[in-house]
């Protein structure tokens, strides 16, 4: 199917509204965002698992940022939070099965959020990550190709 990031987007916030009203969305979709040929519900349960951790891993009536932007052959997509961030030996773990962080965080899942979008995003020949925000915080983006055969993405192409 052909997706349009801007609507999976507003889906996603729509299917997790009770709990968004606690914090502060700042969505930007670049206007010339082309569509992707995607599974539409797959991409839409991946904003959710990004979402719904932006919003576990930070406080009550923090911002959240979701931003969405064509590059090169791609469109890349990133939710970034204030939360309590990732310390920096994890980075490359949390993709992992069942991998929580241990620290005093009560908050609650399964440790399989990130696992299962990393295995969408790869099966649409795209790229997953995650950063630290310089004041604390997080940000995890992905990037993928608006069509098959459209090259690969940066980040995969570099390795
Ligand atoms: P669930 O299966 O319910 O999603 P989960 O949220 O624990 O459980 P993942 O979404 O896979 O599992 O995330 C793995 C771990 O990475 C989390 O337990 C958390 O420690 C860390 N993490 C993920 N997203 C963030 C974030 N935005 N800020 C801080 N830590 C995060
Ligand atoms: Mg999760």
């Amino acid at each position: 199917d052909w997706c349009d990031i801007e609507d999976i987007i507003g889906t996603s916030l729509q299917r997790l509204r009770e709990t968004t009203q606690r914090y502060i969305l700042d969505v930007k979709v670049a206007p010339d965002i082309p569509l992707l040929k995607a599974d539409c519900v797959l991409l839409e349960q991946v904003m959710i698992n990004l979402i719904d951790n932006a919003m576990k891993y930070s406080s009550r009536g923090s911002e959240i940022l979701i931003r969405a932007e064509p590059k090169g052959g791609t469109v890349i997509v990133s939710v970034s939070d204030n939360g309590v961030g990732i310390p920096e030996e994890d980075l490359t773990k949390v993709f992992d099965k069942f991998y929580r962080i241990q620290q005093p965080r009560h908050v609650s899942g399964t440790g399989l959020g990130l696992s299962i979008c990393k295995g969408i995003i790869e099966a649409h020949g795209g790229v997953i990550w995650v950063e630290r925000r310089p004041n604390g915080g997080t940000t995890v983006s992905f990037q993928i190709p608006t069509e098959e055969k459209a090259g690969l993405p940066e980040r995969l192409a570099n390795k």
